[in-house]
């Protein structure tokens, strides 16, 4: 069994036809990063950087975020990392950011919102920077992700007050030469908004990649914290399934890379439904990285897409559980 494990960390998923899909580790924190990389990730599809801002009394300068995101660089070397900007929001306390007391936190200020909006552009501008000067030596591939865009305009706005942060470092000297051209910038696909305009935000985004903790919340209006919601919360929603088939289905037309990084991901159950579709990679912890794989090595492309028209066609989440098994 200890073998067969260590095995498995040097075998790539990819389907008895040949298929291959990538595998790669969500972190939030620094310590994360070791343990993914003897795990095998395959890159990291998720970096989620609050960890950086939270439980402190003051904001985390440029300095700071930019020694950490080198450090997480360095571990992935030549491979891939996803850095998510900051995605706080009205619900989790930070205490240097005075932010304004919602009804609806979740449908509040939060993610690019908030660091879009002008009293608190200043913590995206310093985040940007650091990430801009990380993306500087190439070590690995770093692509930065926005959280809970919306629509084109948030998209637009988030493009321009980048560039315009690039062209300040540029100025000051601490960037040598630009480094936009060559870095790929891309959204969480997390808002039922983001999915209905995917084909304009293909525009200015470079990539995907679906956060089904959101999607889910949002898509059936069923708060991911209540646990007094059960039965909306299964993981396998058909309305949630139908949403997912819809993105994916939409990158490869549009030619965008599509990814998934929430939890459903991890899901081995889910697995052979999201290979059927074409995605081309799955973001997780760790520790599911072998049974995800397992999942695939096991089934064909034909085996996947059966599944994928029987789950689009059941009428509950207890039925796609049945045929997910
Ligand atoms: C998601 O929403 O699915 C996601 C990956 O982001 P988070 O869980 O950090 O909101
Ligand atoms: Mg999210």
């Amino acid at each position: 069994q200890q073998e067969q494990l260590k095995e498995m960390r040097e075998l790539s998923a990819t389907t008895p036809d040949g298929t291959t899909i990538e595998i790669a580790a969500n972190i939030g924190r620094l310590r994360d990063a070791g343990p993914a990389v003897a795990a095998g990730a395959g890159g990291i599809g998720l970096f989620r950087t609050e960890f950086l801002f939270l439980d402190r009394q003051a904001a985390p300068s440029e300095e700071e975020q930019l020694e950490a995101y080198n450090t997480v660089l360095q571990e992935f070397a030549g491979q891939t990392v996803i850095v998510r900007t900051l995605d706080i929001g009205g619900d989790k306390s930070v205490p240097y950011l005075s932010l304004p007391k919602e009804d609806n936190p979740f449908l509040g200020l939060r993610g690019i919102r908030l660091c879009l909006d002008p009293r608190y552009q200043s913590l995206f501008r310093t985040q940007i920077r650091a990430l801009l000067l990380a993306a500087r030596p190439a070590v690995a591939s770093l692509w930065i992700m926005l959280p809970m865009i919306c629509d084109l305009r948030e998209l637009r706005q988030a493009r321009t007050f980048i560039a315009e942060t690039e062209a300040q470092l540029l100025q000051e000297g601490k960037l040598t030469a630009p480094v936009l051209p060559r870095l790929r910038l891309g959204i969480m696909l997390e808002t039922p908004s983001s999915v209905w305009l995917i084909d304009q935000l293909a525009r200015e985004a470079d990539f995907f990649s679906i956060g089904t903790n959101d999607l889910a919340q949002y898509t059936l209006t069923s708060d991911r914290m209540n646990a007094g919601l059960a039965e909306l919360q299964r993981p396998f929603h058909p309305a949630v399934m139908r949403t997912i088939a819809h993105i994916v289905r939409s990158a490869r037309k549009l030619q965008r890379w599509v990814g998934m990084c929430g939890e459903m991901a991890g899901d081995p159950r889910a697995s052979a439904f999201l290979l059927g579709l074409g995605i081309n990679e799955l973001s997780m912890e760790a520790g599911s990285f072998n049974a995800v794989k397992r999942v695939i090595r096991n089934t064909t492309m034909a085996q996947a897409r059966e599944i994928v028209e029987r789950v689009l066609a059941a009428e509950s989440s207890a039925d796609i559980e049945e045929i997910l098994l």
